[in-house]
C-alpha cells in the first residue's frame, strides 16, 4: 500500500531521496539539537541547500524531542525546511510520543503558514536508533490521524531512503487502513 487518501488530503509513500522533491513545497529534516549542518539526512539537506540553512536554523534553537521549526529553503528546491528533532530510541521516553510530536509540530507549522505539501523523512530511524518497524506505525498515525482536520495540507509524502524501508512503511499502512 503506497497512497491514503482521505477527502483532497493525500498521504504518500516513496522510495526516494528528500532532497530530490521539486513539486514539495516544506521539506521536513531529522535536525540535531542545535540545529548544525550534521549528517545522515540533515547532512543531505544542509549540503543541497548551501551554507545559509545553517546561519538561519541554529539561531532558532536549541530544540527538545518533539518540536519544529522553519527556516526558508536556500537552494533546496523547496520554499521551506521544518527541522524537527527526533527522540534518541533509548534515551528520550517515550520514544512514540515525541516522534508523534514531530510530525504533529511539523503538520502545525504548515497548516500556520498555508502550506499545500511537505515531505518527511523516516525521522529518528537512522543515528538515533528507533527501528523502522517501529518508527513505520508511529509516524503514519500521526499523519492519519490529523488528516481529516488539515485545511491547508494536501499532500502528504513520506519519503523513505530503502527499498526496505518503503517496504516496512507500506505493510504498516497496509495495518492502519
Ligand atoms: P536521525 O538522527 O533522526 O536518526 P538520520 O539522518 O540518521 O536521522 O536518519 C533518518 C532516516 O533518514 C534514515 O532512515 C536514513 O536512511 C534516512 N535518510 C538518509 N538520507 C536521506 C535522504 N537523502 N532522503 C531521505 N531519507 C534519508
Amino acid at each position: 500500500m503506497n497512497r491514503y487518501i482521505f477527502g483532497d488530503v493525500t498521504l504518500e509513500l516513496i522510495e526516494g531521496d528528500i532532497t530530490k522533491q521539486p513539486d514539495i513545497e516544506a521539506i521536513a529534516n531529522a535536525a540535531n539539537a542545535q540545529l548544525y549542518a550534521g549528517g545522515g539526512v540533515d547532512g543531505a539537506i544542509h549540503r543541497a541547500a548551501g551554507t545559509g540553512l545553517e546561519k538561519e536554523a541554529h539561531p532558532l534553537g536549541p530544540l527538545k524531542p518533539g518540536e519544529a521549526v522553519i527556516t526558508g529553503g536556500h537552494h533546496l528546491p523547496n520554499n521551506y525546511v521544518i527541522h524537527c528533532l527526533g527522540p534518541v530510541y533509548d534515551r528520550d521516553i517515550p520514544h512514540d510520543l515525541y516522534l508523534a510530536n514531530c510530525y504533529e509540530n511539523a503538520m502545525r507549522i504548515c497548516e500556520e503558514r498555508g502550506i499545500q505539501s511537505i515531505a518527511f523523512p523516516a525521522i529518528s530511524t537512522g543515528v538515533f536508533g528507533y527501528p523502522v518497524e517501529e518508527a513505520a506505525p508511529v509516524a503514519l498515525k500521526a499523519v492519519m490521524d490529523a488528516m481529516p482536520s488539515l485545511k491547508s495540507l494536501r499532500t502528504i509524502r513520506m519519503v523513505l531512503f530503502s527499498h526496505y524501508a518503503h517496504q516496512v512503511f507500506g505493510n504498516a499502512l497496509e495495518k492502519l487502513i
